[in-house]
């Protein structure tokens, strides 16, 4: 474990106090606007939607009290929504700066959401955490990481919202992905925030250089985690290990896999009662992944899971 060292140490508190509402106002006047969710994300839904889906809004995101934008959240669904037919969930954006998890959602409801129509249910809640999006941002504007979240007594609209949305939807969910990245800025900015936020001390670990997965601890279901990882493996690189067995300092439960508890962690891929749960964690800040990969890579997930879990 590396010792906390000077570059660690947030710059917004006090080292060992949490974060009042002083603290967490300095922190939102910091963040700025960076791209635009409306049109990188609403108008290329609108624009490419495919025949066999309709697009909806699930909820408004309010942030006026805090002199910011009102999001509009979007979800696209099977237009033949059929009693009987499993279930599938795809959600991304869940942290708004993981953007191939956003756009490979897209590109997945471009390029394959009409391949799956007639077999199963799709729901995809593409960009949960449109103002995370627009600021590269993990937390919410009250410094909340929505991906902690999905409870009860939730602190974030994004994860209410998304919850209420998924509970009104008839059938059995037999499979939910939700699309992730592990980034460098994980290490440089958020995990320092976070210990700033909490009044705990950061001990950073390795970034892993390459794709891996979190599995659910409750219901690891081991070879489906594998064909997803066979299907990745076509498109980029699968994270090592690290010397103590380790990604992001868990210990591998089999080759490019993690398992969290995701309930009691109040994790998005936690919130159903799905048998084949996963969620991806895309490496876009390798030298040997470009944009495209990562994409790609999310896209080869969700249809590597589903075929497994129909065959
Ligand atoms: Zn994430």
């Amino acid at each position: 474990m590396t010792s906390p060292n000077k570059d660690f140490i947030y710059h917004i508190g006090t080292v060992g106090t949490p974060w009042g509402e002083a603290e967490k106002q300095q922190w939102l006047s910091e963040q700025q606007i960076k791209r635009s969710y409306k049109d990188e994300v609403v108008t290329a839904l609108q624009q490419s939607l495919p025949d066999t889906a309709e697009l909806l809004t699930y909820g408004t995101l309010d942030y006026s009290a805090f002199d910011l934008p009102t999001y509009e959240l979007f979800a696209v669904r099977s237009k033949n929504w059929q009693e009987g037919k499993p279930v599938v969930l795809v959600t991304g954006g869940v942290h708004g700066y993981e953007t191939s998890g956003v756009q490979g959602a897209l590109k997945f409801i471009k390029e394959h959401f009409n391949d799956y129509s007639d077999k199963v249910n799709l729901l995809v809640l593409p960009c949960i955490s449109p103002w995370g999006y627009e600021t590269i941002n993990r937390w919410n504007p009250k410094a909340v990481d929505p991906n902690r979240s999905f409870g009860a007594e939730s602190q974030s609209d994004e994860a209410t919202q998304a919850m209420a949305f998924v509970r009104q939807h008839s059938g059995e969910i037999l499979v939910h992905i939700d699309l992730h990245e592990t980034t460098d800025s994980d290490n440089s900015e958020f995990r320092p925030a976070k210990a700033a936020r909490d009044g705990t001390v950061n001990h950073n670990w390795n970034i892993p250089d390459g794709f891996y997965l979190v599995g659910d601890s409750n219901k690891p279901e081991a070879e489906f985690q594998r064909a997803i990882i066979e299907a990745v493996q076509k498109v980029t690189h699968i994270a090592e290990a690290d010397e103590q067995g380790c990604l992001i300092g868990e210990k591998l439960v089999q080759f490019g896999v993690v398992n969290y508890p995701k309930r009691a962690l109040g994790l998005c891929g936690g919130m159903t009662e799905a048998k084949f749960v996963t969620t991806t964690e895309v490496y876009p800040d390798s030298p040997k992944a470009s944009p495209e990969q990562c994409n790609a890579a999310q896209v080869a997930v969700i249809c590597a899971g589903v075929d497994y879990a129909l065959a």
